[in-house]
């Protein structure tokens, strides 16, 4: 009521963090973490797997080379005109060594063989059609021309095998073997294809089932983790609740508190600033009631039974306000009701509903019934108002006059578009005084 400063709390806008979108995100960033877990998983195990199938496949083609050349040494090596010895084969010799070679490597998953002169020179291969061809600037050769050994793992579509047979879709493992004489000179060079096919399905089990059993503990470690996480978002989630509730909420009367109504109030405020709309619905509509005589109800029937009156005015007074409206305890025997969209003549219909609702009927408290009335200061929000405050000093200017007026009445603002004749000093008449 006049005398009072009305003040306003700016609403806070209710957080986003709260813990069922963090519960929703611990699940997704979980779930990405286990494909990425996953696929490097996979991926690390399938190169380690590969990379020892290589390794094995160069130290079998390391050591067949070897035994090969110290079988043929006396066929392949032989002193050239300028005195160094070098691998040479004459043709003639060549169906003898290749019977020789072919039973040789039989046992072993080679599936082509390739002797290099120093001068990269193929002076057999077991694909005949390329004996005498010379494989310049092939860098791999050349490594193995300069010492060292050189393998790398390749698929071919189709490959020739020892038996003549076409076999399509085949991995491969070639290896370059220097061949030496004494320690340190290299005369030429062994290429040895070794098939790892078999290995293929063998890597995608190994990977396959790593995979999975990863994944199935993974998700449930995951699962087990979420489950406590749950819990405890589930039991924070009551606790904000409970606090907000504490926070929003007049303990006595169960209705919204003074903070909790000026902050919805001054939420639609801006939510129509926003929305640019000046219609007659953007307006806010704001009742502010004050229960008459109350102290003599205290000082009467004491101060708890006040309490009961105050809490069943509450219940009735929201009672009578439209679903969309709001209610809140303002002061001690004070409430404040605020109808967004409501027009004058609304606001007035539901001030009169509530003073009916108050005035209807006796409040049975304590085996004590009571009559009990209200005095409602009325007003709304007038274009280019960025601010609820003026609404609600004219409100409470309005039900400062209701009192003196007589109290258990209506009465509108002042001035402004919806002032009457009443408001500028005609005889009031009952209780429905107008805006
Ligand atoms: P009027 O408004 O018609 O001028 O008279 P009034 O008797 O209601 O006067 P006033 O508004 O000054 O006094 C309000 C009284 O309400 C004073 C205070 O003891 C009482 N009151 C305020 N809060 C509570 C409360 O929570 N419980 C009870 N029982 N009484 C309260
Ligand atoms: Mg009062
Ligand atoms: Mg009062």
């Amino acid at each position: 009521m006049r005398g009072k400063t009305v003040t306003f709390r700016s609403g806070e806008t209710p957080s986003r963090n709260n813990p069922e979108i963090l519960l929703r995100q611990l699940v997704a960033i979980a779930l990405v973490s286990i494909v990425a877990i996953l696929s490097l998983a996979g991926y690390g195990i399938y190169r380690v797997y590969a990379g020892q199938v290589i390794a094995n496949a160069e130290t079998l083609a390391i050591h067949v080379s070897e035994v090969l050349v110290a079988q043929e040494r006396g066929l392949l090596l032989e002193k050239g005109e300028d005195g160094g010895i070098g691998v040479v084969l004459r043709s003639e010799e060549i169906p003898d060594l290749d019977r020789r070679l072919r039973r040789f490597l039989r046992p072993f998953s080679i599936v082509k063989i390739k002797i290099f002169a120093a001068d990269s020179t193929i002076v057999y291969s077991t694909d005949a059609s390329i004996i005498g061809i010379k494989d310049e600037g092939n860098p791999r050769l050349n490594r193995a021309l300069s010492g060292q050994n050189d393998s790398q793992f390749v698929t071919k579509d189709r490959v020739l095998d020892l038996a003549e047979e076409q076999i399509i879709d085949v991995d491969v493992v070639e290896t370059y073997v220097p061949i030496r004489v004494g320690l340190e000179r290299v005369v030429g060079a062994i290429e040895i294809y070794v098939d790892v096919t078999g290995y293929r399905q063998e890597i995608r089990e190994v990977v396959t089932r790593t995979v999975i059993l990863l994944g199935l503990t993974l998700m449930a470690v995951f699962f087990c983790s979420f489950l406590v996480v749950r819990k405890a978002t589930l039991q924070l989630k009551t606790v904000q609740d409970q606090l907000q509730r504490l926070a929003t909420t007049d303990p006595l009367t169960g209705i919204f508190n003074r903070r909790e109504i000026l902050d919805r109030a001054d939420r639609e405020l801006r939510r129509i600033r926003r929305s640019r709309l000046r219609s007659l619905e953007n307006v806010i509509g704001f009742i502010m009631i004050d229960i008459d005589h109350f102290k003599k109800i205290n000082d009467s029937f004491g101060h708890q039974c006040g309490d009961a009156v105050l809490c069943e005015l509450a219940r009735r007074l929201k009672g009578a306000v439209r679903g969309y409206d709001v209610i809140g305890r303002y002061g001690g025997e004070e409430f404040l009701a605020v109808l967004p969209g409501a027009s004058s003549a609304k606001v007035r219909a539901v001030g009169l509903r509530m003073l009916e609702t108050l005035a209807g009927r006796p409040v049975e408290v304590r085996g004590q019934s009571l009559s009990v009335t209200g005095s409602f200061g009325i007003a709304v929000t007038r274009t280019g108002e960025d601010d609820i405050e003026p609404a609600l000093r004219r409100a409470d200017a309005a039900l400062y006059r209701a009192k003196m007026k007589g109290r258990n009445r209506v009465c509108g603002a002042e001035e402004g578009p919806v002032r009457t004749a009443v408001e500028e000093g005609e005889e009031e008449t009952g209780p429905e005084d107008t805006l």
